[in-house]
């Protein structure tokens, strides 16, 4: 495979547009930083107007190219089928990059690879299974269907969290359904997606159906998401940037689907296993350093096992294994940039005068290996109250906020107590209780007796302020996808032309 990590080696990346690498037009460049050492690895360009118009240009040509536009559903499978064989092929590699880019632990970034092959096999399999329907109509003589359609150029704006699996979430179903794409990475996890695309190029996929911009937010991304050939922004990321994104995506009645920030709750009854429930709140909040939008941050703790669970929450934070991602045996990394670090610590400084307790974790380890990195302790905060930062806003860091509760009623208007409904997740026994807690509880997702569990076989999105419409599964073909009604007359008659038809 051609590969072109080589030449980033502290060193340039460039864009990817119509199939091939270009260095694009721009003069700004953006250093990213590999955290576990706090030293630049490359440097990519920063797009301006002028690449963005060349990508969806490719895009909009590669949409009419018979190549791919004529190609067979079946044909269209294959090629996305030999990009899964790929991914297969070089996953680790990927892995690699990702976790030298973001600073998850390397077995994180190897399952999350693990899984893309099986994610572009479900979406080649598809490609040739999407059907319009048959609908008929209160009219003599008449023929009514729906297709189903390519919406267009969309526009995949992803974060630095999970790079490859947040876009190929978008990308498969995007393949599957004809359409072609412009991809902005984020400015500081940018390598993996375009080690991506000479993938994506050698699967045999004709040139201009995929493409990457590289850059900032606030010019490459912007230039995007208001580019008038865009016919969809896929976005994921921050409340406050989904928020301008959808602005700007209205100005050219675009629409979006934004998968979005969380403070999603994490409830442990007394009837559950202490020991279960505590690993799993462990895994909804220190895993992936709580750098995920599915993050359990807020933890509810009924009264009677509150003491055990805790303590049992201290203990394991204090034994989680911190330091170099790269080692199979490190459990948390270091946070993914500066300022994420900033973030992190100014959340614990403004807890502390809240007047939250904290009980274990606050600091910057200086052990061995953690000295120059973004390192924080995983940190657990009690006597946390409704109105406090700790509780309100997502923090995306190793920052858990443990709060009491008595009875079923007080806890779900608790958990419902948040501008986010992304997820949520419950331990008990009681499956009444449980089934009413789903129900209950206004997040896109729940987890009974599990944590940060998901396929991309079943939908996953958000809902308020976490964001509109789904990934994965079915739900993310139509998503990606636009019905079409068609209506023929073969009865041979002329109507009154003065009347429209209807019934
Ligand atoms: P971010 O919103 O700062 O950036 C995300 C992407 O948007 C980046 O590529 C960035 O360059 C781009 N961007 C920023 N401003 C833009 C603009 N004005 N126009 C177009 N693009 C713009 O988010 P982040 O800090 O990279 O990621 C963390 C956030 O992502 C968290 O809030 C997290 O919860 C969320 N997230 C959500 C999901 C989900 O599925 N719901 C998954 C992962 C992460």
């Amino acid at each position: 495979m051609k590969t072109i990590l080589h030449h980033a080696e502290a060193g340039q990346y460039g864009l990817f547009i119509d199939g091939d690498y270009v260095p694009g037009s721009a003069r700004q460049y953006v250093d990213s930083i590999n955290p576990a050492r706090n030293t630049t690895w490359y440097t990519i360009t920063d797009a301006g107007h002028a690449d963005v118009d060349q990508a969806v240009a490719a895009a909009a040509r590669a949409l009419r190219n018979p190549a791919w536009r004529s190609l067979t559903q079946t044909a269209r499978g294959g090629l996305i089928r030999r990009l899964g064989d790929l991914l297969a092929v070089h996953g680790e590699r990927l892995a690699e990059i990702e976790t030298r880019d973001n600073g998850k632990l390397i077995r994180e970034m190897r399952a999350q690879m693990a899984s893309l092959p099986d994610t572009y096999y479900y979406h080649a399999g598809m490609a040739d299974k999407l059907t319009g329907e048959t609908i008929p109509v209160n009219k003599t003589d008449t023929f009514n269907f729906t297709l189903r359609e390519p919406i267009g150029v969309v526009a995949i704006i992803v974060p630095w969290n999970s790079p490859l699996y947040l876009l190929s979430s978008v990308l498969a179903p995007c393949l599957a359904v004809g359409n072609t794409v412009v991809v902005k990475p984020a400015e500081n996890t940018t390598a993996s997606t375009l080690e991506f695309a000479a993938l994506v190029r050698e699967s045999g996929i004709p040139d201009g159906v995929f493409n990457v911009v590289t850059g900032l937010g606030e010019t490459a991304g912007e230039a995007l998401v208001r580019h008038p050939g865009i016919s969809k922004v896929a976005f994921t990321g921050g409340t406050e940037t989904g928020r301008k994104i959808a602005r700007n995506a209205a100005e050219n009645l675009v629409p979006c689907t934004l998968e979005l920030g969380g403070k999603s709750p994490h409830v442990v009854f007394d009837d559950s296993d202490p020991e279960r429930a505590a690993s799993g709140i462990v895994s909804g909040i220190f895993a992936a350093g709580g750098q995920t939008c599915i993050a359990g941050s807020r933890c509810f703790l009924q009264e009677a096992i509150y003491d055990t669970v805790l303590d049992l929450l201290v203990q394991k934070a204090r034994a989680v294994v911190v330091g170099d991602p790269m080692d199979p045996q490190t459990q948390l990394g270091p946070l993914a940039l500066h300022s994420q670090l900033d973030k992190v610590k100014d959340h614990i400084r403004t807890a502390r005068q809240d007047g939250a307790t904290l009980v274990t974790g606050g600091r910057q380890p200086v052990g061995e290996g953690c000295a120059e990195g973004l390192y924080i302790e995983p940190t657990v905060f009690t006597e946390v109250t409704r109105d406090m930062r700790l509780a309100r806003e997502e923090i995306f860091g190793p920052v858990l906020a443990v709060m009491p509760f008595s009875d079923e009623a007080e806890l779900i208007r608790k958990a419902n107590d948040t501008v986010y409904g992304l997820a949520a997740g419950i331990w008990t026994r009681d499956i009444d209780r449980a089934l009413r807690f789903a129900r209950d509880v206004d997040a896109g997702t729940i987890w009974i007796n599990t944590y940060r569990n998901a396929s991309f076989l079943s939908p996953f999105g958000g809902f308020k302020q976490s964001g509109y419409g789904k990934h994965n599964g079915m739900e993310g073909i139509r998503e990606y996808s636009r019905l079409k009604n068609v209506l023929v007359d073969y009865s041979g008659q002329t109507p009154d032309p003065f009347v429209m038809k209807l019934g």
